[in-house]
Order: C-alpha cells, then structure tokens, then sequence
C-alpha cells in the first residue's frame, strides 16, 4: 500500500445532528471523527432525506449517475457533497427525489409503517455506495475501505463482490451488526423487482426462509463483520439472540469481533452541555441538584432536591423492557420517587404511560417526543437512569449516564453488561461499583434491584462516591477507533495479500 492515509467510506442510513432515530446517528457521528484524529481519512454516505438536507448549506452536485455505471444506479440520481453542520467531516449523500424527499420518518410514514418502497430505497442506496467504493463516480478519491452499518446498507459488500473487476481498486469492506433485531427481510417480488442478481438467491448468498434479507447479505459478503460489544457477539451466535442468524455468525467466527461503541464526551459532558441550567462535573457533583430542580420544574413534578427521580429515555418498545418499567411503576406508586419518560413507540406503551402521568401529574413525567435538548437535562437532572433492556447491542445512554453521575440500572445484557458494574458490597468495598445490574427479565427483579438503588440513595456519602465512580469511567471512541483502525488495516492486508497471490 503506498504511505498515504488510509481512505474510509462510512456508509449509514442515519447520522446526527442531521437524521436520527437512535444509537447508530450517534456512532456514524463520532467513529469518522475520531478515526480522522488517527490519521484515517473518511467520507460519510448517506441517502439525502429531506430533513437532511433541510439540515445542510451548501450542498454541491458532485456526480450525476448516466445509468451505465456497473452498481446500476437509476440515471439522473446523483450525489452531493456537503460537510457536517460545525465540524470539517466530509459527507456525500445520494439524492434521489423520488426516494428519499417526503414528509414523515426516514423508514416508517406518518402512521409507522414501514415505507412500501423501502427495499428499493436502500437498495439503491447501496448501488450508489458500491459505485464509490469501485471509483465509478469520477470524486477524485479512492475508498481503502467500505464500512457498511446495519441492513440499510447490507447490499453494498454483495455488490462490490460481484461488480468489482479485477483491474479496479476494490476497497476491502466491514459490515457492522448495530442491532440484529432488524434484518431488512422482503419477498421473492421485491428481489426481483429490484434486478439483483440471480445468483444471490440462494442460501449460501441472500435467499432467508423464502425470503431474503438485505442484512444476510452484508454478512455473508463482507471481508469481516463485527458488533458493538464484545459481549453482543458471544450473544448472537446463541439461538436465543440469534435470530435465525446464528449459523451464518457461526459460519464467519473467524471474521467477526465485538468493538464497544464509545461515548462522545464533546456532545455529552456536563461539564460543558448547553442544555443544562448548571455545569457540573465529579468535583462540583453537589451542582448536580440543580439541575433536577430544572427538570422538576420543566416537568411539572414536585420541586424538591431529596426526591429521588428516576430517568428513562429510549424507544419504547419490548426491546427495552419497557412493560417491565410499567409494572415496576405501578407498583411502585406510593413510593417517594419520581420518574421522567422520554420517548416514542409502541402506542399501547404510550397510552399506558400517558395514563399513570395523567393520574399521577407531581410524580410522573412522560413525554413521548424525539427532543435532544430535553434527553440531555434527564441525563443531568435524574439520580438513577433505567435501561432494562431484553437485549442491548452496545447501549448508549448508560455510558452518557455513567458520565452525568446518573446511576444506571441495567439488565444483564449485550453492552450494557460490559459497561456497567454492580454495585454489590463486594464491588462498593473495592470502589469499582458505577450502577445496578439485574439478570432476569422480570418486573420483580427490576424492582428489587430499584428499591436497592433508592436504599443506597439515601445514603449520600455512599451516592456520591457511587456517582463519583461512574464520572470516572472512560468509554471515549480513541479507544475503540483504535480498534477499528487496526481492524481495517489487518482486513486490507489480507485483501491485497490475497490478490497479490493471484
Ligand atoms: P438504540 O440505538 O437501540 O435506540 P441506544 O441507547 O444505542 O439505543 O441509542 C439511543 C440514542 O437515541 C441515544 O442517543 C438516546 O439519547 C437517543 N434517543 C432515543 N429516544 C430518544 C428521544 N425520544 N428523544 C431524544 N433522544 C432519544
């Protein structure tokens, strides 16, 4: 390889500030940025929604598709060149009014159905990735590396395997299991509808019980997979979290490693977060209160520092044990405590949630927006944050929440067990404690463990050293884009080893 920097196309179906429904925003976020201070030189492609584009000045039309290029991009679509709102990160996104410019989410319509059209939607997606990636769109800039993120982006190995010549430069490509739970599965129709080629319907190639899946794809033709914590990826070779996926994980052992996400610490300190009335940090922790002060205010709870109030913020759905939350709200009712919901999903989890607030307006907060600004002062204004998920990949919150010194209370799951240590009498003695973890998916362990965590608050030199602990933790990305960094220049070798050989 020659001595300059390695050259990384980030492909993503979300990225904050400008879209995001949850924690791979975030990731495509931070991971370029933090590999760019390694010396990595990226470029972000995502589809060009309208509430992107909304979001960006100065997009410039940088390639217009002619409809012969090899990865078969519609003609006319094309690709535009901006870069991040505050920051110098490169970013292209490929426009297809027809695709992408409605009203609504980025997956789902205004009633949350998934788009109709979803399939060809990404599909074309990754047809505009592979033509980058195989230097057709005339940028000037060679990919090293193609880093594809979730099922949205899953054709794009499959077409680079089967479009690359062998005179092109083919990048060697990284698929990355954000969360397996959602696989990209549409029918024999769509596959044919969407002119792939015959060959991948097969079950060596795309073909899933009779159907097939844009996520199989990325697994199967990438050069390595990986997901976003070490512990996810012991999970998801098992039948239980498998989901029907696990003889394909299993297949690719050997090429497949877990990398736990990082915390963005510029976003998400509070010792500098706009959003919060008071900055505080491990040595100011007694600020803290103010900012559940704030909150209580802003959400109509009783205003009292001595209250405990407990934090959740999420997707409100069965992933997140959010009908252990609710029965654990019920019954915990009477207790002297208050709780602060953020968050949106399933409507009967909504309605419930909505009820108990309605009934009970000084304890419970529920707001089932998308608001940033409001995720952030429950970071900083609650005591204790939940996170109870069934399965959890990586977890976000709760490394944000080790940082606010808002102690989580987490399932024995996925990420949130590699990053969470319990606090038993064991781990409080040796000082290493930064939450609550329970094992079993069961409102009644949640609720012991809860009850647990609002006895020790009431001891407040032992809060304060717990909070003290959490703040400490380091879950920077250095760490794990080292890691990424390492991953793709040990991919890339045995790439060009193997072609050398040729
Ligand atoms: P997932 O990706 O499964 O949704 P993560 O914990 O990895 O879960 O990431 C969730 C991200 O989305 C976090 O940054 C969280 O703060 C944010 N988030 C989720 N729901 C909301 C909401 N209603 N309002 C604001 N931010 C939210």
């Amino acid at each position: 390889m020659s001595r300059r920097k390695l050259q990384l196309l980030f492909v993503t179906s979300e990225l904050y500030p400008l879209v995001k429904t949850g924690g791979l925003a975030d990731v495509s976020y931070s991971l370029p940025q933090a590999l760019s201070a390694l010396g990595v030189d990226s470029i972000i492609l995502i589809p060009a929604y309208a509430a992107a584009l909304q979001r960006l000045q100065n997009t410039k039309k940088v390639y217009t598709f002619t409809g012969f290029e090899r990865c078969g991009v519609s003609k006319g679509c094309s690709l535009l060149e901006a870069r991040i709102p505050d920051s110098s990160q490169r970013l292209l996104l490929f426009d297809s009014p027809e695709l992408y410019q409605r009203e609504g989410s980025i997956y789902v319509d205004e009633n949350q159905q998934d788009w109709p059209d979803n399939a060809r939607r990404f599909a074309e997606f990754c047809r505009a990735a592979c033509g980058i990636a195989l230097g057709q769109c005339e940028l000037g800039w060679q990919a090293d590396v193609v880093h594809c993120n979730d099922w949205q982006s899953g054709l794009t190995p499959a077409f680079i395997k089967t479009y690359a010549k062998p005179e092109d430069h083919t990048p060697a490509s990284i698929f990355t299991i954000h969360n397996l739970a959602y696989q990209g599965i549409f029918d024999r129709q769509s596959f044919d509808d969407l002119r792939l080629p015959p060959q991948w319907w097969s079950a060596d190639a795309l073909e899933f019980y009779g159907n097939f899946s844009f996520l199989k794809a990325g697994l199967i033709f990438a050069d390595y997979i990986t997901t976003v914590s070490p512990n996810y990826r012991e999970e998801i070779l098992t039948t239980e979290f498998g989901y029907g996926m696990e003889g394909v994980l299993d297949s690719r052992k050997d090429k497949f490693v877990g990398i736990l996400n990082g915390a963005d610490y510029t976003t998400w300190n509070p010792a500098t977060d706009p959003h919060l009335d008071q900055a505080y940090d491990g040595k100011s922790l007694e600020k803290k209160s103010q900012n559940k002060l704030a909150l209580q205010k802003q959400a109509g709870l009783t205003e009292d520092k001595n209250i405990p109030v407990v934090g959740l913020i999420g997707r409100l759905v069965p992933q997140k044990g959010i009908d252990l939350v609710i029965s654990t709200l019920e019954n915990l009712v009477s207790e002297t405590v208050q709780w602060v919901i953020l968050g949106s999903g399933d409507p009967i989890f909504e309605k419930r949630l909505r009820q108990l607030s309605q009934q009970h307006r000084k304890k419970i907060y529920f707001c089932a927006e998308f608001n940033e600004v409001l995720a952030h002062r429950i970071e900083a204004g609650a005591d204790i944050f939940l996170m109870p998920s069934r399965f959890e990949p990586c977890g976000l919150n709760q490394l944000y929440s080790l940082r606010y010194g808002t102690l989580p209370v987490v399932r024995n799951t996925g990420g949130l067990a590699n990053t969470v240590v319990n606090a038993t009498a064991n781990n409080i003695r040796q000082g290493t404690a930064t939450g609550f973890v329970f094992n079993k998916v069961d409102a009644t362990e949640l609720q012991r463990i809860l009850l647990y965590a609002l006895r020790l608050y009431r001891d407040k030199p032992l809060w304060r050293q717990l909070c003290f602990q959490a703040m400490s933790q380091d879950f920077s990305w250095l760490q794990s884009a080292q890691q990424y960094k390492e991953l793709y220049r040990k991919v890339l070798g045995n790439l060009r080893g193997s072609l050398a050989d040729h």
